[in-house]
């Protein structure tokens, strides 16, 4: 549904947004990169307000969170459009839009899901928290600001996973509405993000270390993209996630295979995974986990200090939870966490 935009300015007859650092400079009917946000008449609407394109109830851990609330379902929503363009985007048919089609698909104006279905439609379903991802919600903040808002209200959690490619004032009013984080850290290389997403890399590390400074839950997730992502950048990522945030942040490292426009691409080597493994171990992050990998070990959390399994996993599915108020419950380490 249309509706006025949350975050733009008039610049010198045209249109500024300033949702995300893309910062598309619009003249009066054209349309920004993202494909949902229009100059109109001087005035900048996104066109996807409420168009739920894609709903799901999911295990959290398919976020992928590992440390917040494990176990537990969430309403995951979506609208469609993004603010990158990623070679290998799995979720393409929702997220990448061609310019000008917000104009000829009805979809975009006849569909507009009231906050409140959102919300009740989680209660119903017995989840504990609403996510906004599959297509990237910074496209869709305002949306999620007022389904997050409600939600709070009636004692949900809200999950924000995003490629983290916004601008720092949208992120503050998002902030006071959002739980927990899963932010993609794709590359360490603006020429791999340029190349990949058509991002930046500088925009992506403000809004970790934003989120990170405002004490809320965050887990990383970096997709091992042969060719783009090198074994100098991941040892690079590992020593500053280390030193800027701690060494507690959990960071899933996921096998790559070809979608969209990234068939020229080779599924990550098996051996390429456990290596990026070891060299985030070796720079002493204490949570490491392979995904996208069926049956591996390292799905599983493990207390740094005696090893044990504290929490089992098999794919999406827990199997065992030790962790009692907050530590292993085999030696009483503290594991870092959202568990309550
Ligand atoms: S949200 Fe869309 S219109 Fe706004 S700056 Fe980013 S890409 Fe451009």
């Amino acid at each position: 549904m249309k509706s006025l935009a949350r975050w733009w300015k008039e610049e010198k007859g045209k249109v500024r947004c300033l949702l995300c650092p893309v910062a598309c400079v619009l003249s009066e009917g054209s349309v920004g990169s993202c494909g949902v946000r229009v100059n109109e008449g001087g005035r900048l609407y996104t066109y996807t307000y409420g168009s739920l394109i894609s709903a799901a109830v999911d295990p959290v851990e398919k976020k992928p969170l590992f440390h917040f609330l494990p176990g537990h379902r969430t309403l995951t929503i979506a609208t469609p459009g993004c603010n990158l363009h990623c070679k290998g985007c799995q979720n393409w048919e929702i997220s990448q839009i061609d310019k000008g089609e917000v104009f000829e698909n009805p979809f975009y104006r006849e569909t507009f899901l009231p906050p409140e279905v959102v919300v009740e439609k989680a209660v119903e379903n017995g989840c504990r928290s609403i996510s906004y991802s599959y297509s990237d919600p910074t496209i869709f903040a305002e949306y999620m600001i007022e389904v997050a808002k409600l939600a709070k209200e009636r004692g949900l959690r809200n999950i924000m996973v995003s490629a983290g490619y916004l601008s720092l004032a949208a992120l503050e009013e998002i902030d006071e509405v959002i739980d927990a984080y899963s932010i993609d850290l794709k590359f360490f290389s603006d020429r791999s993000y340029k190349l990949y997403s058509k991002g930046r890399l500088e925009p992506v590390l403000k809004t970790i270390k934003f989120v990170f400074s405002r004490g809320k839950w965050i887990e990383l997730t970096t997709l091992l993209v042969p060719q783009y992502l090198t074994r100098e950048q991941l040892r690079s990522m590992a020593d500053w996630i280390v030193k800027e945030l701690g060494d507690y942040v959990p960071w899933h490292l996921s096998r790559f295979f070809p979608h969209y426009r990234a068939y020229d691409l080779p599924p990550t080597p098996q051996e390429d995974m456990e290596d990026a493994f070891l060299i985030a171990k070796e720079a002493g992050l204490k949570y490491v986990y392979l995904g996208n990998l069926v049956g591996n070990e390292h799905e599983s959390t493990y207390c740094p200090r005696c090893d044990r399994a504290v929490i089992l996993r098999e794919g999406y599915r827990i199997l065992a939870v030790k962790i009692d108020k907050g530590r292993c419950k085999f030696c009483g380490y503290p594991i870092e966490g959202v568990w309550e």
